[in-house]
């Protein structure tokens, strides 16, 4: 599908999430999530906007939220792990950079600093929207537009599935879109600084998270689980 009738699928999809609302767009500060956040405010749609600061976003991420809020006048949201919690995984451990001692380290500090926030920020909601693509990872090759969470018993609608890489950047390049700056530094992921590398020749893109682990289905942190398509049974 040429890129024109991607955004007015995404649109519809946007539309159709937000009279299916409450609704709320995680925005990692991506350039996927920073289209997405586009078309809900030039379309004024009410979906409400959140980013999750997990206390390790890198400087450049943290100064893309002011970016969107002066440029589009919309509000960002921002959820924040909590603070016992944080200094528990730190006390515990030895470290609160302890993820790279092991999986079950990594994702305990993605439990605590993203999927507890990602659940307080959808709270009261009946859907949430991503900027994922199946062309991401191995472990997104089957994304569909429109899922059942069921974990979180919800509607999820990630409206970018079928875009690729050009597609955002066309969009973004059209609207005038900020990026992050990671981009011009050879970052094709935008996530928590320690965790997150700019790509090397040759790396499959999800190679630039989490890089000391496997390559492989496990490279998620917790916030996507897996998903019903719309239309099977829940
Ligand atoms: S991506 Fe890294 S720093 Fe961020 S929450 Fe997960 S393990 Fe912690």
């Amino acid at each position: 599908m040429a890129l024109d009738g991607k955004i007015a699928a995404t649109r519809a999809l946007l539309a159709q999430a937000a009279s299916d609302g409450p609704a709320a767009l995680a925005n990692s500060l991506s350039a996927e999530d920073m289209v997405l956040t586009h078309m809900i405010a030039s379309a004024g749609l009410p979906i409400t906007v959140f980013t999750l600061d997990t206390g390790m976003l890198p400087p450049e991420s943290l100064e893309l939220i002011d970016a969107a809020q002066d440029r589009w006048g919309l509000a960002i949201d921002i959820y924040r792990p909590d603070a016992d919690a944080v200094a528990a995984y730190a006390a515990n451990r030895g470290s609160a950079y302890a993820f790279y001692e092991s999986l079950e380290a990594r994702k305990a500090c993605c439990a605590i600093r993203k999927v507890e926030p990602l659940g307080r920020a959808l709270a009261g909601k009946k859907a949430w929207i991503t900027g994922m693509r199946r062309e991401q990872a191995e472990s997104r090759a089957g994304l569909e537009p429109v899922e059942v969470d069921a974990a979180r018993r919800m509607m999820k609608y990630n409206p970018l599935a079928d875009w690729t890489w050009d597609d955002v950047v066309a969009y973004a390049a059209a609207h005038d879109v900020p990026m992050n700056a990671l981009y011009a530094r050879g970052y094709v992921s935008i996530g928590c600084g320690p965790c997150t590398r700019a790509l090397r020749p040759g790396e499959h893109p999800r190679s630039a998270r989490w890089w000391w682990e496997q390559d492989g289905a496990g490279k998620e942190c917790g916030l996507h689980v897996t998903p019903i398509s719309e239309g099977a049974s829940a």
